[in-house]
């Protein structure tokens, strides 16, 4: 049994909506169908969620909201028109998307969460009317039905253990299920969203809950390549990676998948493939729990830039009790994530994202490093990249490392700082940014030559 999730490219016009079908009409076992809110149909174009959001905002402004009802009620018209649907469903979502500026503004903590959610919830019921219409027995369902009960934390929901066991109750269903993907219902019956892209978080929440034997993601690319494909030319996408590796390449830029979706479904041992909506037949990538046989060291390469490293030191730092808890202490008061901290006898760097500062944080740090640990030097280094080198097999080879430094030597970039975790997953490089192309060029091509892209 399979659950199915459709992204927005996959739903943002009549002709994906047909290859949705088609994909779920061929294989029986796709039974549970997950559906992001209409996305865009060429660059230029805006999601249906990002226009609820201004439909939002010029509601609680008390602005005229007419302009954004009407453009939301043609966007599915539009679908609607052109897959021959009757106007019954178009009537029911035009009614849900106008009735939205009748909620309460005051004291409303879920008001925006619900706008947002109506993105995903009409079309669900799109999607399942188009599916009868077209003889697959089909059923919209909201995810207050199918028990997918979340925390009260808007635009932030987590998702409640309980919720799993009701879920399980839905794998007798003879109807080809369509549940709205994004949100949940609190136990107060309150609509609240995942974070933004939490489609894919549902799904996952789906699969593990009906004990699928697969999750499939339907987006609009080939899977995940090992390189971003913005940077390396034509980079070939990954058969087959495990959860970890996935979590360290997303880590550093990949986007495909939200990062937090990737957690029930690993709870639940449940195996997940990507795949194209526009090239079905395409195996896609397959997110597994761990490699069945030695493959290559090294599955994929991200970067990402904005990191700025503090840079402390301080003589005779490895003697200090407590000296470490300190600094992060400073961190911690100034509600500031650090991302990786590598040492040296008499040094730490704390590395960080750009976004974590602003120039009062920064003073406040360089001033409470100074006066109150005493340290001798800070420097705030930015314009920092890191670049991730991902395999779990890794750790069963040598040389791995000295094939990574010689390609950036071979380029003359410098390696500002190396960070391996114990477990081998990934290595860590930052460099400067002003690199960072090059350097991701570079090493994919030290582990992907043509050969090995054969065996991968
Ligand atoms: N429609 C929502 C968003 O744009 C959720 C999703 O597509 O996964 O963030």
């Amino acid at each position: 049994m399979k659950v199915v999730k459709f992204g927005g490219s996959s739903l943002a016009s009549a002709q994906q909506l047909q290859k949705v079908l088609d994909i779920v009409k061929s294989d029986p076992s796709r039974r549970f169908v997950v559906v992001s809110a209409p996305g865009k149909r060429n660059p230029e174009d805006t999601k249906v969620t990002d226009a609820l959001i201004k439909y939002y905002r010029s509601y609680t402004n008390e602005d005229d909201v007419s302009g954004h009802q009407e453009w939301i009620i043609n966007r599915y018209k539009v679908i609607i028109d052109e897959l021959g649907l009757s106007h019954t469903i178009l009537d029911k979502i035009s009614a849900a998307i106008t009735d939205l500026a009748t909620l309460p503004i005051e004291g409303n903590d879920f008001l925006y969460d619900t706008f947002l959610a109506a993105g995903e919830d009409n079309n669900a019921k799109l999607v399942a009317a188009y599916f009868r219409k077209n003889g697959l027995p089909a059923r919209y369902l909201h995810p207050g039905k199918a028990g997918i009960i979340v925390s009260s934390e808007p635009g932030n929901a987590q998702i409640l253990p309980g919720s799993y066991d009701k879920l399980e109750e839905l794998r007798d269903s003879d109807e080809v299920l369509v549940i709205p993907g994004f949100f949940g219902v609190t136990v107060d019956k309150q609509i609240c969203t995942f974070s933004r892209g939490g489609s894919d978080i549902s799904g996952s929440i789906v699969a593990a809950g009906v004990k699928a034997d697969l999750y499939e993601n339907f987006t609009d690319v080939d899977g995940i390549f090992a390189a971003h494909p913005g940077v390396v030319h034509k980079p070939h996408s990954i058969k087959k990676l495990t959860y970890r590796e996935m979590r360290e390449l997303a880590y550093a830029g990949f986007s495909v998948l939200h990062d937090e979706a990737l957690i029930p479904a690993y709870r639940g041992r449940i195996p997940l493939v990507i795949k194209n909506t526009n090239n079905p037949n395409h195996p896609g990538t397959r997110i597994v729990l761990e490699h069945s046989k030695q493959e290559l060291p090294v599955v994929g390469i991200s970067g990402d830039d904005n990191f700025v490293s503090i840079n402390i030191s301080k003589y005779l730092m490895n003697r200090e009790v407590g000296f470490g808890r300190k600094v992060l202490q400073v961190l911690e008061d100034l509600n500031i994530r650090w991302e990786h901290i590598p040492t040296g006898i008499d040094d730490m760097s704390i590395i960080l994202r750009e976004r974590e500062l602003t120039p009062i944080k920064e003073r406040e740090i360089q001033a409470h490093l100074t006066q109150n640990l005493g340290v001798d030097e800070v420097e705030f280094e930015r314009n920092l990249s890191i670049i991730m080198i991902v395999g779990e097999n890794m750790k069963n080879q040598v040389g791995v490392m000295s094939r990574a430094t010689k390609a950036m030597s071979d380029k003359g970039i410098n390696i500002e700082m190396i960070s391996q975790g114990s477990s081998e997953v990934s290595v860590m490089l930052v460099i400067q940014s002003k690199h960072e192309k090059t350097a991701i060029r570079a090493i994919y091509k030290a582990f992907f030559d043509q050969e090995s892209q054969d065996k991968n």
